[in-house]
């Protein structure tokens, strides 16, 4: 462990990791020695970046001011929403030179999807069920995000849902609990990489732990009320998984859990977390999360809220300033036992010193790395490569799409067609600049074709304010537009059309009651339906849509969600098949909006619904049925594939073995994700009709067959009771394999 060498104003502090060699956990119990009460408050307290740090101090008496009193003084551990080398550089000199003790900041910030070069939204990704580009999209995050200076992002967000109404649906990988572990594990190997310390990795978070996507109704922050087999098979998966793969902070959250808040639950984050999962890591409260829970009726005031949190194991304020204000004299008074904020503040010290913030505070920061890394050529390649995996083709009738290249009308139509800044999706606050690659422009690559464009209608309306904090208004009633859409389409052979969300529909405090197409996007769809063209709909939106009258009229669908930068690029190149499509859906698509929450791996009841059944003593609806409109692992492709000869085999160690068959049973190259489901017959809690325990990418030829094996250990068989034990039973599985949830070539297999 070095000392950096050109930084004497680091060496001077004589805490620091030296050539004593100690190692971290010595650097880190030595530091603590010589911390006052206050100063290890101080660590446990993150402000939101508070004022341009390249300008002059903020003028005494307001907020900023104190704020900044504060950091002087040893008072902020952490900053989040600072973004540039030369603001973070002028925050961590004011920490490393200024303060007692030096002790370096670490710089939060949300990297949802890409710090500037903004990639698809963390659900379109998921849908590539590719976990390397995954990996990679998340290494390029890291590389861009840590030459800004910064070194820690708030992702990846592993909450399962199973509510298209709730906005954050756009944040994490869908509703499976399997794929969700695989695809978190993903991004925090990519954003960690193997070495923390490197200049070009950051911490990751993984939030928001826990339950927050389970909110009621599906609306934002709303009360959480799981049973204990929900919470420890569908919602504890991924965050384990993270945890085991080493991820270095976590985040609570908003919600309540069972009536307790997130953010002072004891269970949660000392029982399990940092108990049974041995994480060594810390957990920072959500934004304001500690002083939220006197609303919640938890709390009394501030000061009982501080209490609470940091009994419950929350080690870092975000915000609320509850932990400054109150905890020493909490202490003081003997209600909080010092040894508490020791454990949290050694925690923190030890990401910090595994970022190698010690060594080198500065590290993060150097302009002309800054200006080399980001928005870097290879970012915008591999962007568009996993927006192109991204996509889903839900529908092709008659084999509509690919489009011939060729001597053909296109009218293009829809507002979202020629937009720049909705493709970005929500979360990109340093990569908001309106520059993504729209469907218009990337269509207008393909010189063959006559294309032209209208706007038909406005999703938003003219005065609706695009920020991240400003609620949109939807264009309910402008149809001025539809004429001159409709002229168009009579004058075309084919007419393309791009419907869906604006980029700020999903996201926080993005909640829907309807997940229709908004405004006066259906009434534009139906009009060009009527003069009967041959329609190809592209969908760009951050959630599933039910767009059930879309399914059963428009021939060509496909799902291009919120793919950022290189949007356009990847949709022309997807609709003219320079890429044959090859993303499955994360997360089911409803019929209706009555049907939510809808998932695959539901469990049966005791009277399960015959679909042709006309008894009313059914589990069903009078007026839907039970199916969704496309499952979840759902996706076709430009060419077909069959499955066969599924075969099940126990290998040494009480291993099991499932092979089959894929053949491309069509005419053009694919890839297709061949997925495992098994389904635990009965056991001592009901299990799910299927739960996904395997997947696996093959790419084919043309009549070309290959046959894949997925092994497992009958661990892999295991659930977690109602007492939230982990058991394995004998019994018997049936076994499905294919191309969705919706598979039904099957086997069956007994463990004795
Ligand atoms: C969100 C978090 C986010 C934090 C900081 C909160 O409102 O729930 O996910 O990381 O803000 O921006």
């Amino acid at each position: 462990c070095k000392v950096s060498k050109n930084n004497t104003n680091i060496s001077q502090k004589n805490y620091i990791k030296s050539s004593t060699n100690l190692n971290i956990e010595q650097s880190i119990d030595s530091l603590l020695l010589k911390m006052t009460l206050e100063e290890k408050i101080g660590q446990m307290n993150q402000y939101n970046g508070f004022w341009d740090a390249t300008g002059p101090a903020p003028k005494s008496g307001d907020q900023a001011a104190l704020k900044y009193e504060h950091l002087k003084k040893g008072l902020v551990g952490s900053m989040l929403n600072v973004k540039g080398v030369k603001q973070v550089k002028a925050l961590q000199k004011i920490a490393v030179e200024e303060t007692r003790l030096g002790i370096p900041l670490i710089f939060g910030f949300d990297v949802i999807h890409g710090y500037k070069t903004i990639g698809p939204i963390p659900l379109a990704e998921s849908a590539s069920w590719d976990l390397e580009a995954i990996k990679k999209a998340a290494q390029n995050a890291a590389e861009e995000t840590a030459a800004s200076g910064i070194n820690w992002t708030f992702a990846p967000m592993v909450d399962i849902y199973r509510d298209a109404r709730w906005g954050r649906v756009m944040e994490g990988a869908g509703e499976d609990p399997y794929l969700g572990s695989k695809i978190g594990v993903a991004r925090v190997q990519g954003f960690q990489g193997k070495d923390l310390s490197s200049a070009k990795t950051i911490a990751a978070c993984a939030k928001h732990f826990a339950g927050y996507g389970f909110a009621e109704a599906g609306r934002e922050y709303n009360t959480v009320d799981v049973g204990t087999s929900t919470l420890y098979n569908v919602i504890f998966p991924p965050f384990k998984a993270v945890t085991e793969a080493g991820v270095r902070t976590f985040m609570n959250s908003f919600n309540l859990l069972n009536d307790i808040p997130a953010t002072g639950n004891e269970f949660l984050q000392r029982e399990v977390l940092k108990k049974e999962w041995n994480f060594n890591g810390f957990v920072v409260s959500d934004w304001g999360s500690i002083a939220e829970m006197t609303p919640h009726g938890y709390a009394k005031n501030n000061k009982h809220a501080a209490e609470l949190a940091v009994k419950a194991g929350s080690d870092m304020d975000m915000e609320s300033s509850a932990y400054l204000a109150e905890l020493a004299n909490l202490v003081k008074e003997g209600k909080v036992d010092e040894i508490l904020i020791d454990d949290a503040v050694k925690r923190i010290l030890r990401v910090k010193f595994e970022l190698g913030l010690f060594d080198d505070p500065y590290k993060y920061c150097n302009l002309e790395n800054e200006k080399n890394t980001i928005g870097k050529k290879e970012f915008h390649e591999d962007a568009l490569d996993i927006a192109k995996k991204s996509i889903v083709l839900l529908k092709n009738e008659n084999n509509l799409l690919p489009l011939k290249k060729e001597n053909q009308k296109i009218a293009l139509i829809g507002a979202l067609a020629n937009d720049k800044t909705s493709p970005l999706g929500s979360w990109r606050i340093a990569g908001d600049d309106g520059t993504a690659v729209s469907v218009l422009e990337g269509l207008q690559q393909y010189k063959g074709n006559t294309l032209k464009y209208a706007k038909g209608a406005d999703v938003i309306t003219k005065d609706s304010k695009v920020t991240f904090v400003n609620e949109l208004k939807i264009n309910e009633t402008d149809t001025s537009g539809f004429a001159e859409a409709i002229q168009l389409a009579k004058e075309s052979d084919i007419v393309v059309m791009v419907l869906g969300e604006h980029g700020y529909q999903t996201g926080e405090g993005r909640s829907r009651t309807n997940i229709d197409l908004p405004g006066v996007q259906q009434k534009l769809l139906e009009a060009i339906y009527n003069i009967n063209k041959k329609i190809v709909l592209v969908l760009t939106n951050g959630r599933p849509l039910a767009i059930t009258w879309a399914d059963k009229n428009i021939p060509a669908i496909v799902e291009a969600w919120h793919l950022g930068v290189q949007s356009g690029n990847a949709i022309a190149q997807v609709l003219y098949g320079d890429y044959n499509p090859s993303g499955k859906l994360p997360m089911t698509f409803p019929r209706s909006v009555g049907q939510i929450p809808i998932y695959y791996n539901y469990k049966n009841t005791g009277r399960p619904y015959g679909e042709n059944s006309d008894v009313v003593f059914w589990s069903h609806y009078s007026d839907e049925s039970n199916r969704p409109l496309y499952p979840f692992g759902y996706g076709l492709s430009y060419t077909t594939f069959s499955y066969k000869n599924l075969k099940i085999n126990a290998l040494a160690d009480r291993k099991i073995s499932i092979s089959v068959d894929v053949s491309n049973t069509g005419s053009v190259q694919g890839k297709e994700v061949a997925q495992l489901y098994i389904q635990d017959k009965f056991a001592a809690i009901a299990r799910p009709v299927k739960e996904l325990k395997g997947f696996k990418m093959v790419a084919l030829n043309p009549k070309e067959t290959k046959t894949i094996e997925f092994t497992f250990t009958e661990k892999e068989l295991g659930f977690y009771t109602n007492k939230g034990q982990f058991i394995v039973e004998p019994g018997e599985f049936n076994v499905y394999v294919g191309g969705n949830s919706n598979a039904t070539l099957s086997n069956q297999f007994i463990l004795k």
